[in-house]
């Protein structure tokens, strides 16, 4: 058998668990409404919580971006690839969310997968939350350092956790909101514990940027945690609506990092267009008080339209799981909704606990009151009790 035919036996294991991965190619897009292999329908997928993916100042940003800089950076940013229009956007961002200095990478996997590496290695300790994004869980096993999963958000788990540590160097990692379950981790008790035992605390604000905090400002200013052993993570490609991501903190940990990133380092510098239509989308966040009244007011309308609430997960934040359970319920739920044309994931182990197959409605400024209620009747109509 020649090496490539051992692949059909694993397609077929995929397909026989029904765990085939598909994409679903989008043809036409007007805010939250598609066109999605062929089929109209409202977009309850994307990250794009304040509805900025296809602004016309973002647009008119590129387009200038571009008619300045051309399109490639050209080279890494070490070498020739790092434009003002890069220092613009780090020094921006920087100040936006409350730190001295900000690194820009080209994407937030790359940002986890490399960050962690440069602050610590073998013979140290990264502790890190059970349900964390998978490019933090990469990140941590590229640094060597050895790698403790508490179980999600429990502190005293992690305060025993820390005691028991005899490694010189820790390092606490975690996403500021889950990403399958829109939860928030417990910052401030996080924080507490790298102090009392000297550790970095890295917060993944992915889903928190431009969403929480004053004006979005992110998770570290909704609960006013500034320190020089506070690392924060922005990513760019969610309520911003562009593409890209940042650390931020203290300005020596910052050039440390730009020293060792690898994946900040060995990397094309990112498109510097791109970064002029960074700085635009702060400047639509700074002022997006409406787009945050919106959403959260949209939040609170799903769970008054739907029958049972209560199936919805504990969440305060646009990520929105509907618990279905069964796998195969959550797949045959999905499939009624699109048919309807609302377009709902349905996550499944192993992305989720066994038995906690769900619908994750990500909600967006871009959604109608309409639109949502429309979600929830179609909800109520199918979702088995
Ligand atoms: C999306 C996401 C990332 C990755 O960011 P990209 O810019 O899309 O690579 C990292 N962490 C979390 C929690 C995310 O949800």
């Amino acid at each position: 058998m020649a090496i490539w035919e051992t692949l059909d036996a694993e397609f077929a294991a995929l397909d026989a668990a029904g765990l085939r991965r598909r994409r679903r190619t989008i043809s036409e897009r007007h805010g939250a409404e598609v066109v999605v292999d062929d089929r109209r329908a409202v977009n309850f997928c994307a990250n794009d919580y304040l509805g900025l993916a296809d602004h016309p100042a973002l647009v008119d940003a590129a387009i200038a971006g571009a008619q300045r800089w051309g399109m490639g950076a050209g080279a890494s940013h070490l070498v020739s690839g790092h434009f003002s229009a890069h220092d613009a956007a780090e020094r921006k961002l920087a100040n936006f969310v409350g730190c001295d200095a900000a690194l820009l990478f080209s994407t937030g996997y790359m940002v986890n997968s490399g960050i962690a590496a440069a602050l610590v290695g073998r013979g140290d300790a990264v502790f890190a939350d059970r349900l964390n994004h998978a490019s933090l869980v990469d990140g941590a096993l590229l640094s060597r350092a050895e790698l403790r999963r508490y179980p999600h958000g429990d502190v005293a788990a992690l305060e025993q956790m820390l005691a028991e540590s005899t490694a010189p160097r820790k390092l606490i990692l975690t996403d500021s909101v889950f990403s399958m379950d829109g939860d928030i981790a417990p910052l401030p008790a996080l924080f507490e514990l790298a102090e009392r035992f000297d550790a970095w605390l890295v917060v993944d604000d992915a889903h928190g940027f431009g969403v929480l905090g004053p004006q979005g400002r992110g998770a570290l200013q909704h609960y006013g945690i500034r320190s020089p052993r506070v690392l924060y993570i922005g990513t760019l490609g969610k309520a911003a609506g562009v593409y890209g991501a940042f650390v931020a903190g203290d300005t020596q940990v910052v050039a440390w990092l730009m020293q060792k990133a690898r994946t900040y380092i060995f990397t094309t510098g990112a498109p510097p267009l791109v970064a002029e239509t960074i700085c635009a989308a702060v400047d639509l966040i700074e002022a997006g008080d409406e787009r945050r009244a919106q959403v959260a007011q949209l939040i609170a309308r799903l769970s008054s339209q739907l029958r049972h609430p209560e199936r919805l997960m504990a969440s305060t934040t646009p990520i929105q799981p509907v618990l279905v359970g069964d796998n195969e319920a959550a797949l045959t739920l999905a499939a009624r909704l699109l048919e309807e044309g609302l377009w709902v994931p349905a996550i499944r182990p192993p992305t989720v606990p066994a038995g906690t197959a769900r619908l994750r409605i990500s909600l967006s400024a871009a959604h109608t009151t309409a639109q949502v209620d429309a979600l929830a009747a179609a909800i109520n109509r199918h979702l088995a009790v």
